[in-house]
């Protein structure tokens, strides 16, 4: 089964909360199989995350599951938000370690009295409760890797530890999905990678985003964005048409599913997943 899903993020403001909910109830239609919500890198933003995915379950059809990090937080305080999503009969978590706060780049440091590696997390999760937990994968690799084999060796950890399936980074180039999913399987791990996809319909933010995740961003379609950049119909047709032809090739290729970045706007991850689905005759459930 082909699984279809999408990523939101918790608003800051209340036009925010609207596009965000615009967008929301455009994807309940189409029934995916669940939702993410980004958690945030400190403060209230946290909080808004655990509104957020509260409010989808109480208030939605969807299935959302919760991005949580083990930045800033003791293993009590982890402990006890993923009890408040239990309560809430919110079962999905998206294990992360998180990046250090302020300067993604930075040396990461954990919490005296919590955690170093997002493994630690799928663990907590895994003796809590009956959960079912997402980990991050990294198609090039994590940036702050030392080599492939130890962010190989790494990723498997997540997988032996109980992750039931994975959510990449936004990669351009399908070979690099191929090439870590090939490269996990042979190592013993199989679990579903599903693929990110990352509508880049705007060059200057899509830029920010590769270079803050160090994914590569293929010069042609650089240029494509360039070309258009003045005009926001050709660039949404240039982004639209490249994640389709990547998503395309990725279900091809036996790619387990597809997770939509939305930006809290539907527009264009809609766009891509109505045209696979004509295209491929492929059901929504
Ligand atoms: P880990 O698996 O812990 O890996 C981090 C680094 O440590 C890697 O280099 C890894 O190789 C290394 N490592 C792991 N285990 C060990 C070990 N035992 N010994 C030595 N080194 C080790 N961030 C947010 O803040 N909020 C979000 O909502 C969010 N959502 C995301 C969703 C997806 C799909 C993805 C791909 C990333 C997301 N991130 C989010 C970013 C993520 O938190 C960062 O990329 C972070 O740097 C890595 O997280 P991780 O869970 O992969 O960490």
């Amino acid at each position: 089964m082909t699984t279809f899903s999408f990523e939101f993020f918790p608003p800051k403001t209340p036009a925010g909360e609207r596009r965000l909910w615009n967008a929301v109830r455009k994807v309940e239609a189409l029934r995916p199989d669940f939702v993410s919500v980004t958690y945030g890198a400190g403060g209230s933003s946290r909080d808004r995350t655990v509104a957020l995915t509260r409010r989808i379950a109480a208030e939605t059809t969807l299935r959302p599951a919760a991005h949580l990090t083990a930045v800033g937080h003791s293993v009590a305080e982890l402990r006890h938000i993923i009890g408040s999503y239990a309560d809430a009969g919110i079962t999905d978590v998206l294990a992360l370690r998180g990046d250090p706060p302020g300067d993604p780049r930075g040396p990461w440091t954990p919490h005296p009295r919590g955690f170093t590696h997002a493994y630690e997390l799928v663990e907590l999760l895994r003796s809590l409760g009956d959960f079912t937990i997402g980990v991050a994968a990294f198609p090039e690799g994590h940036p702050r890797s030392a080599d492939p084999r130890s962010d190989l060796r790494h990723f498997v950890a997540k997988c032996r530890a109980g992750a039931d399936y994975a959510i990449t980074q936004m990669f351009f180039r399908v070979e690099d999905y191929l090439r870590l999913r090939d490269r996990v399987a042979a190592a013993g791990c199989d679990i579903p990678i599903i693929p990110e996809i990352m509508p880049a319909t705007d060059v200057r933010q899509i830029r920010r985003f590769a270079e803050l995740s160090a994914a590569t961003f293929p010069e042609d379609l650089a240029h494509r964005l360039e070309a258009a950049r003045d005009d926001p119909a050709a660039s949404h047709r240039v982004g639209v048409e490249h994640a389709v032809a990547m998503a395309d090739r990725l279900l091809t290729e036996g790619a387990p599913g597809l997770h939509y970045i939305t930006l809290n706007r539907s527009t264009a991850a809609l766009d891509i997943h109505r045209t696979i689905h004509t295209s491929r005759s492929l059901s929504v459930h």
